[in-house]
């Protein structure tokens, strides 16, 4: 797992950069970011991810590369497809 900055909510403050031991926070003229492939939420280094810690809007989430299907919607989406098979006339391309 990963975490990500909602830039949305980050101040700038420039707390988490320096405590990060993987080097996984950068920044550019608008905002930091969190390197999802080098963010190990800091283990092997500390019992807790070191920038969620210091960050005073608490604006470092998980990061969810895709946002999870709610089960309802999965169902429903499931259910069009089994029946898309029964139509005779559903059309496949080649
Ligand atoms: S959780 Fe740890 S490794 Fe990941 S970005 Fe924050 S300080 Fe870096
Ligand atoms: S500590 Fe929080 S508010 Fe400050 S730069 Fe990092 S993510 Fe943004």
């Amino acid at each position: 797992m990963a975490l990500k900055i909602d830039a949305d909510e980050c101040v700038n403050c420039a707390a988490c950069e320096p405590l990060c031991p993987n080097q996984a926070i950068s920044h550019d003229e608008n905002t930091f970011m969190i390197d999802a492939k080098a963010c190990t939420e800091c283990e092997g280094f500390h019992d807790s991810s070191q920038c969620v810690l210091v960050c005073p809007v608490d604006c470092i989430h998980p990061f969810v590369p895709f946002p999870p299907i709610q089960t309802a919607k999965r169902a429903k989406l499931y259910q069009q497809v089994v029946k898309s098979f029964d139509q005779p006339d559903t059309i496949f391309f080649n």
